[in-house]
């Protein structure tokens, strides 16, 4: 049972036939909590999502780059298992989703004077390719004419490949998904208090009724309100330390673009052009903000580091009365030193214990990787879980299709 924009949580409803509310309980209906609720209930578990708004994804999964990709700069932080596992969900992706994860062309353009140079990038195509198992495009001679490239600036692009969503309607499917097999999800609900015991959990629910359910262990996947929710359980947690990073992203009308172009901006940063619904999608930066940045937007400066960005590579000059609309979402990153663009991406787990975890939180994670990482909390919970028959290996089944 779904339960929209409905904060009471149905008691009666909600009950599994032992003395547990659920096995597990979610917090979050971001990617994250969305593929943790649909990889639980694919091993046969009983699953309750509690998502503070009145939708899934509306928090940092659908302000992303939208890319579903092994994310080759990361190989410059040699984040070889990072990006073997990213390819590899990509794959998987492109398998179960064809609806919703398309595969398109990335061109390099080469300019003079770039941080990589040309043998390195190709260097890193080639091991991108050994990694996915795919083979890299050649550079290409005409690619650098087409989409009105600046070809006075461009004297070649290399060509790879890599896959572009939509996020949120991604989240949405995998929510869906996991509903399909009896995860229940409840909109405009969110812990008041979290208990650990020995054996079990409780959870009680803000809002006027007060409702306790129990379950055998809780998943905090509420992204930037990481510490906010640890901050309400008892025994009383440390909170992790984390970063937040805000990455903004605008929108050129009417500028439709045969793929994603790679670019290197003024500050050495990658910055993507991606076609996106007939427009340009152009992102990211990376601006560090305070941790508790709730609701982040995109400054001045950061739209014309992109509009700059974007002009300096497309003879078209885009103007900033051009930019149809922009918007910020914030990363998580674990608290280090350092420009955010070479710290760590990967998923990091924080339990309540390590034999036997009632809690588990995560910090970071990809759009990308999201299965993978949702696995990897199951396995983590899988001492406290039940022992139940599997309805589904996520590896393989497919995402419906959702009519809206
Ligand atoms: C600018 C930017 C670009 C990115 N681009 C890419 C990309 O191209 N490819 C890629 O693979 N990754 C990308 N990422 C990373 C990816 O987007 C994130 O890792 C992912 O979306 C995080 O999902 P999440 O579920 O952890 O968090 P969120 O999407 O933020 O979801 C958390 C959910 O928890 C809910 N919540 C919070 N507190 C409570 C509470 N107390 N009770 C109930 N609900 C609660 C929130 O409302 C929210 O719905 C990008 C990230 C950023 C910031």
């Amino acid at each position: 049972m779904t339960t929209r924009a409905n904060s009471a949580v149905d008691m009666e409803a909600t009950a599994t036939a032992n003395a547990f509310d659920a096995d597990l309980i979610v917090i979050g209906a971001g990617i994250h909590g969305a593929a943790v609720a649909r990889e639980a209930a694919a091993r046969g578990w009983s699953v309750m999502v509690l998502e503070q708004h009145e939708q899934p994804a509306r928090e940092t999964s659908s302000r992303s780059s939208k890319l579903i990709h092994g994310g080759l700069r990361y190989l410059e932080n040699a984040d070889i298992a990072l990006v073997h596992e990213c390819l590899r969900e990509q794959a998987i992706l492109l398998r179960t989703a064809p609806h919703l994860v398309k595969s398109q062309r990335f061109f390099i353009p080469m300019v003079p004077h770039m941080k990589r140079p040309r043998w390195q990038l190709q260097i890193g195509l080639w091991l991108y390719w050994l990694l996915g198992g795919r083979r890299p495009g050649q550079s290409d001679s005409n690619a650098h004419i087409i989409d009105g490239l600046n070809n006075e600036l461009i004297s070649q692009c290399l060509v790879y490949r890599d896959a572009q969503t939509d996020d949120a309607a991604l989240t949405r499917t995998v929510l869906a998904s996991a509903e399909m097999m009896g995860a229940r999800v409840h909109y405009s609900t969110s812990p008041a208090h979290i208990e650990l015991h020995q054996h079990h959990v409780e959870l009680r629910l803000q809002g006027a009724q007060t409702q306790t359910l129990r379950a055998r262990a809780i998943a905090n996947l509420s992204g930037i309100w990481i510490n906010d929710v640890l901050a309400k359980v008892s025994p009383e947690q440390p909170a992790a330390k984390i970063d937040l990073v805000k990455g903004t992203h605008i929108v050129l009308p009417d500028a439709p673009i045969q793929g994603c172009y790679y670019l290197e901006a003024e500050d050495q940063r990658a910055v993507f052009v991606m076609p996106w619904r007939g427009m340009r999608l152009i992102g990211t930066t990376e601006i560090p903000c305070p941790v508790n940045t709730r609701q982040p937007e995109p400054s001045e400066p950061e739209i014309d580091y992109l509009l700059r960005t974007h002009n300096r590579y497309f003879k078209t000059t885009a103007k900033r009365s051009d930019v149809k609309d922009s918007w910020a979402g914030l990363r998580v990153l674990p608290q280090g030193e350092g420009e955010a663009f070479s710290r760590p991406r990967e998923s990091i787990y924080l339990l309540n214990r390590q034999r036997q975890p009632r809690l588990i939180s995560l910090l970071g994670g990809k759009l990308t990787s999201h299965r993978a990482t949702a696995v990897s909390i199951c396995q983590h919970l899988q001492a406290v879980m039940p022992k139940a028959l599997w309805q589904a290996d996520t590896r393989y089944q497919a995402l419906p299709l959702l009519s809206c």
